[in-house]
């Protein structure tokens, strides 16, 4: 069948135009942060793992605008690239917090106990952390 503009118009046929997902290139600035994450957000996760008595499964660098990190089931870490432009101390607060889900994967009593143990200002850092945009 041939559609016309004319049927469009009119209504007789109706369809719905698709947007294509297309991944638009990275700014610089997203494309440096990408790469300072991939060198030191590995190293330091896995630095953390050890101090603490963690184990997890892997670790991918990703960038999102809706969370900082996840944490699998199964284990495996997520880490927005953003985590790069915090302080040191948020930044750390963000990777033992899903280091705990390791553990515990909700924001229950157990894993608030478990967190505030391995970061007793972790209230007043997630505060902190509510400043800062995901780009
Ligand atoms: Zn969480």
């Amino acid at each position: 069948m041939r559609i016309t503009l004319g049927d469009i118009l009119s209504g007789r046929v109706r369809f719905v135009v698709r947007r294509r997902r297309r991944k638009l290139p990275e700014t610089p600035e997203v494309a440096a942060l990408r790469k300072e994450a991939k060198a030191y957000l590995p190293v330091r996760l896995a630095e953390l793992a050890a101090e603490h008595g963690f184990e997890f499964n892997s670790v991918r660098i990703k960038h999102n605008s809706s969370n900082w990190g996840s944490c699998s089931s199964k284990g495996n870490i997520n880490l927005n690239l953003n985590l790069m432009r915090l302080p040191e101390e948020l930044r750390d607060y963000v990777l033992l917090h899903e280091l705990c889900h390791l553990r515990h994967m909700n924001h229950g009593p157990e894993f608030h106990a478990l967190l505030e143990s391995l970061c007793p200002n972790h209230a007043e850092l997630r505060k902190r952390l509510r400043e800062y945009k995901l780009i």
